[in-house]
């Protein structure tokens, strides 16, 4: 049997990029998954189609704004009622809006900080009594090495995914004693639709400070949730695992 049998994992931003990684990575495991995302319903039922032809799991898509607290916890609560509950969640979905300060507007500032971080807040809240019922858990939020060192033109994301470790290690705090392990997962340069859309000149001089010399995959930050997703991790919590290739050490 392998190990997530019998879990249920809630993903968020899944469709594509690191959250659909980390999604097939948890149900190669064994877990159900639930992929949460903003994008056409065709895009999001296709994505958890192939994961559950691939892997023999049951595979679900909810079309959900992260960032919009009263449509979280609904479609949590259905979630919860149609599965009997939730075991691991991953908090992935983000976005940025790059400018330096100076020319940020307040709606980036926003933007950013309702998606990335509010919406940790929103998926945590809904879930939280499912976790205390359930007497154990395993929540994996998704920051950034932006988070740990700040990054010039990425105020609003840094200040979100700063926000992001800050969130966690309080929630590690207030469900220790729960049998729930709450930690982070900070990723450095990966190879997503969301670097692709970066200039030329940008990301390469993103590389350029990479130590291992590379940008990473996906599936190198999913093989990291899938590790705390685990038992393996069961006396980690509160923690904040880099895998950048070395950026922020
Ligand atoms: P991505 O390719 O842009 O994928 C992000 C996914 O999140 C998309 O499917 C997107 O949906 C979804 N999403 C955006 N806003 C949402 C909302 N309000 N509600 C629900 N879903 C929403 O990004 P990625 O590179 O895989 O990044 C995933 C996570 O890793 C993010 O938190 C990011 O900050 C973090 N990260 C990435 C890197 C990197 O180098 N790629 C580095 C450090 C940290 P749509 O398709 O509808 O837009």
């Amino acid at each position: 049997m392998a190990e997530l049998t019998g879990k249920v994992a809630l993903v968020t931003g899944a469709a594509r990029g690191i959250g659909y990684a980390i999604a097939a990575k948890l149900a190669e495991n064994g877990a159900d998954v639930v992929l949460f995302d903003l994008c056409p319903e065709e895009a999001g039922a296709a994505a958890a189609e192939q994961i559950s032809t691939e892997y023999h799991v049951k595979a679900c898509f909810r079309r959900c704004d992260v960032s919009d607290y009263d449509a979280v916890q609904e479609t949590v609560k259905a979630v919860v009622k149609e599965l009997g509950g939730v075991d691991i969640l991953v908090n992935n979905a983000g976005i940025t809006r790059d400018k330096v300060l100076l020319a940020m507007s307040e709606q980036d500032w926003d933007l950013v900080l309702d998606i990335n971080l509010k919406s940790m807040f929103n998926t945590i809240k809904a879930c939280y009594r499912n976790f205390m019922k359930k007497k154990s858990g395993k929540i994996i939020n998704i920051s950034s090495v932006s988070g740990l060192m700040g990054n010039a033109a990425q105020a609003n994301y840094s200040a979100s995914k700063g926000g992001v470790v800050a969130l966690t290690k309080t929630v590690a705090r207030e469900l220790a004693t729960r049998g729930v392990n709450v930690n982070a997962v900070a990723p450095g340069a990966i190879e997503t639709p969301m670097t692709a859309g970066m200039d030329q000149d940008a990301l390469n001089a993103l590389i350029a400070t990479v130590p291992m010399g590379h940008m990473g995959k996906p599936e190198d930050i999913a093989e990291c949730v899938a590790f705390l997703a685990s038992d393996r991790a069961k006396y980690i919590t509160g923690e904040v695992i880099r895998v950048d290739g070395g950026i922020a050490m």
